[in-house]
């Protein structure tokens, strides 16, 4: 995908992006000061929509937060969508705040400390256990606020999702119960009271393969099928994970997600429903849900001709939107897709090359770029920053201000 198809969903106004129904230097005004994110409160309900249309009815929809801790995107998702996966305290608090009721609330990750797991036991939400530690923690917890505490095991599956960004899960993980532990950890635990409700499997992230998603899908309904046979109840938390990838360069082709919802349709009217009649399958996603609605505005501050290359150097960099400069897990750094976005309808006429305010040189934010002929004070946009951008970037790197964080 290139730029244009990425301006395309927010759409122009006025020879400008348009961002939350205004044209961008209107919205730069109105945010008072640059660089800035601003996510697209009507490109998130868009989302969920179309999530919604092409997953069955059955599946229930889980923001998983770490893509996108804001607080107003928090409360927003958290009345569209069915849950909210947290994975720190912090975030904990963030959907305990939030109108989603405790008990649709999972909290994953490995090493939560003992304070948080009391703190999600007392809150009553799903602690998504890693380890066997994890689990005396959970019951310790329950044991001295007397409340059964609400459990599901985290599993590495026994095998590997090829093609993700990320991998998660398959072969030695840090990450889950290896599977081939789980029949034994949950006979131990089956007399302390503690209640088991299902499982998680997830096993990577950004993945663009359709077809890998929905064989991740099968094999987990088959590997849960299995181990839910060592549960005292029926199975009733079938978190199937995630990894719905979003294209982040020229590359990469937006997901299919028609057919993804199209396999899972046949797991859900199948095996699911025969074994599993008290569990709906989850689908955990972070960037698939907000990735795509968020983006990263700079203002350019100088222009400049180095032998004969042209720079434009903007007041944001890496330390707001590190993924974009290509060093946030990626093994070969390229382009994320970006507009001049008050020129968005003029052509693309010379090749620039955008660097951040940072005094290093990994503070790239587009090698050799077409885009229309740009100065200072004109407005870089770059898309795909609806996720992992501001928290999951080095912010006191050079102690430049923090960005604004709008919903639009
Ligand atoms: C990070 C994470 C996610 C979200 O991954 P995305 O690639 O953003 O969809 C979902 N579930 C768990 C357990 C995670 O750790």
């Amino acid at each position: 995908m290139n730029a244009n198809d990425h301006v395309a969903p927010f759409g122009t106004i006025d020879g400008e992006l348009r961002v939350g129904g205004m044209p961008l230097s209107r919205l730069a005004a109105r945010v008072g000061s640059t660089p800035f994110f601003a996510y697209d409160r009507g490109l998130l309900d868009a989302r969920v929509d179309r999530l919604r249309a092409a997953l069955p009815e059955r599946v229930e929809l889980s923001f998983a937060m770490k893509a996108n801790p804001m607080p107003a995107v928090v409360q927003h998702l958290a009345r569209r969508v069915d849950r909210i996966d947290v994975a720190s305290g912090l975030e904990m608090q963030a959907a305990l705040d939030s109108t989603i009721r405790p008990d649709r609330v999972s909290f994953a990750g490995p090493g939560k400390a003992p304070a948080e797991i009391r703190q999600a036991v007392a809150a009553g939400i799903i602690v998504e256990v890693e380890s066997t530690t994890e689990l005396d923690r959970v019951l310790a917890a329950g044991d001295a606020l007397g409340i059964t505490p609400t459990v599901a095991i985290r599993v590495n599956p026994d095998f590997a999702v090829k093609g993700s960004g990320m991998r998660m899960g398959g072969g030695p993980q840090q990450f889950g119960i290896d599977a081939e532990q789980v029949p034994a950890v949950l006979q131990k635990y089956s007399s302390t009271g503690i209640d088991v409700l299902g499982f998680h499997v997830f096993a990577g992230s950004q993945n663009l393969n359709a077809e890998i998603i929905a064989e991740s899908q099968r094999r987990t309904v088959d590997l849960v099928t299995d181990l839910s046979a060592h549960l005292p109840t029926a199975l009733r938390y079938l978190n199937l994970g995630g990894g719905f990838g979003i294209p982040y360069t020229e590359r990469d082709q937006p997901l299919d997600l028609d057919a993804i919802g199209g396999a899972l349709a046949d797991l859900v009217d199948g095996p699911i429903a025969d074994r599993f009649p008290e569990a709906s399958p989850v689908i955990e996603l972070g960037r698939y849900l907000v990735g795509e609605c968020g983006v990263y505005v700079t203002k350019v501050l100088d222009r400049k001709v180095s032998r004969g290359k042209t720079y434009l150097v903007v007041d944001g960099g890496m330390h707001h939107q590190l993924a974009a400069s290509g060093n946030f897990g990626q093994a070969i750094r390229r382009n994320y897709p970006l507009v001049v976005g008050n020129r968005v309808e003029e052509t693309s006429g010379e090749g620039v090359t955008v660097v951040g305010c940072l005094c290093t040189p990994l503070d790239l934010l587009g090698d050799d770029v077409a885009l229309p002929a740009a100065g200072i004070d004109d407005l870089i946009v770059i898309f795909q920053a609806g996720a992992y951008g501001l928290t999951a970037s080095p912010t006191a790197f050079l102690g430049h201000p923090a960005p604004a964080e709008v919903l639009v």
